[in-house]
């Protein structure tokens, strides 16, 4: 079964504010709640339907990923996150949780690790070949002696006192009873007494992973690859998230690239362009031999047939189109000016006006 859009199922707009997505959910929430609709199935699908797209949508790092990816952003990893399959847990986030007479629980600490960005240069040849890369990527791993716990080894968090592990305080204020994140564990309803040497509590280190990464022949500037997992750890046994490298590909001193088709430029000397020639080419991969006929023109375009890049899809390879210039001798020998003047006095050369404006156009193009 294909997923609804998460928006369709708050029944909001793409450019919905934070209180709007809330709103719209705790409306969904109230409506299809089990307790409410007890033996209902289709409600209940609904109730956790709405869970999922909130769980997502509630949070700006999967809300993004989201917007720009769809539900395929998400990885299948960040739908409907375990974290909140209690349904105390969901309504503690609103800080309505004895609605139901659930009574204040904690809320989940539980986070999902950051995705990651590498921008990563390659060369033309390299993009051409395609390439496995070693790359360094600096990141906030899961902590290894603690397990990412936080808590020294034989010690567990105790339970805040202040806020008795509901991570919120209620603050008196005339008539109004207003709720607070506590000051005493920052909402997290727990206190690491002892805490792990080497993370400091904090479940995860800085560190710095070296990956393999696999460039497929054929990508360009832009391409993004999805490495899934190889993100920053998550927060409290949180999944990890995902590094994304983006590809930049080099500008070349010879070649220049559109799409899978290949330009360069090649010089001939006037007795070439005039008599026709047999000349050697420079290639992504070498070098090749092309026919220049007699009588070759300046700008004249020829094709080496599969001379160009991959297609990134594996669909063959673009071509090579080489634009010859005619080069005009900058110093002669006596020899050559001899045979120059001669050449002078017996020329009788009619040009062709034909497509010469549309030539000149193409130079200045
Ligand atoms: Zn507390
Ligand atoms: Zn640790």
């Amino acid at each position: 079964m294909t997923k609804r859009d998460y928006y369709e199922i708050l029944g909001v707009e793409k450019n919905a504010t934070e209180t709007e997505i809330k709103r719209a959910y705790r409306r969904l929430a109230v409506k299809f709640h089990p307790d409410k609709n007890p033996d209902d199935k289709e409600a209940e699908e609904k109730f956790k339907e709405a869970a999922e797209a909130y769980s997502v949508l509630s949070d700006a790092q999967k809300k993004s990923q989201y917007d720009r990816f769809g539900h395929s952003g998400l990885g299948g990893q960040g739908g409907y996150d375990p974290g909140f399959s209690n349904i105390e847990d969901i309504f503690d986030l609103f800080g309505f949780g004895d609605m139901f007479g659930g009574g204040g629980r904690r809320r989940s600490t539980v986070q999902r690790g950051a995705d990651l960005r590498y921008d990563l240069e390659i060369t033309l040849e390299e993009a051409a070949q395609g390439k496995d890369a070693k790359i360094d990527v600096p990141r906030l791993e899961k902590c290894e002696p603690c397990e990412g716990k936080g808590t020294a080894e034989g010690s567990s968090p105790e339970t805040c006192i202040t806020c008795s592990g509901s991570g919120q305080t209620r603050y008196q204020q005339g008539f109004f009873s207003v709720m607070r994140t506590c000051p005493n564990c920052s909402g997290k309803g727990q206190i690491i007494k002892n805490p792990c040497s080497e993370c400091k509590g904090a479940g995860r280190i800085q560190s710095s992973k070296t990956l393999e990464v696999k460039i497929p022949a054929g990508v360009e500037t832009g391409s993004r690859l999805r490495v899934s997992g190889e993100g920053e750890a998550g927060v409290n046994g949180g999944p990890t998230g995902d590094l994304y490298v983006f590809v930049h590909v080099a500008e070349h001193d010879t070649f220049e690239r559109q799409g899978t088709n290949l330009y360069t430029s090649a010089p001939i000397s006037f007795a070439q362009a005039a008599l026709g020639a047999e000349i050697t080419v420079k290639t992504l991969e070498g070098e090749e031999e092309l026919k220049i006929p007699a009588g070759t023109q300046t700008g004249t375009v020829f094709r080496i047939k599969g001379g160009g890049m991959p297609d990134l899809g594996g669909r063959g390879k673009g071509e090579l189109y080489v634009a010859v210039t005619v080069m005009t001798p900058k110093s002669l020998n006596k020899d050559q000016r001899a045979l120059f003047e001669n050449l002078a006095d017996i020329e009788d050369v009619e040009f062709e006006e034909e497509g010469f404006m549309d030539r000149v156009r193409n130079i200045f193009g």
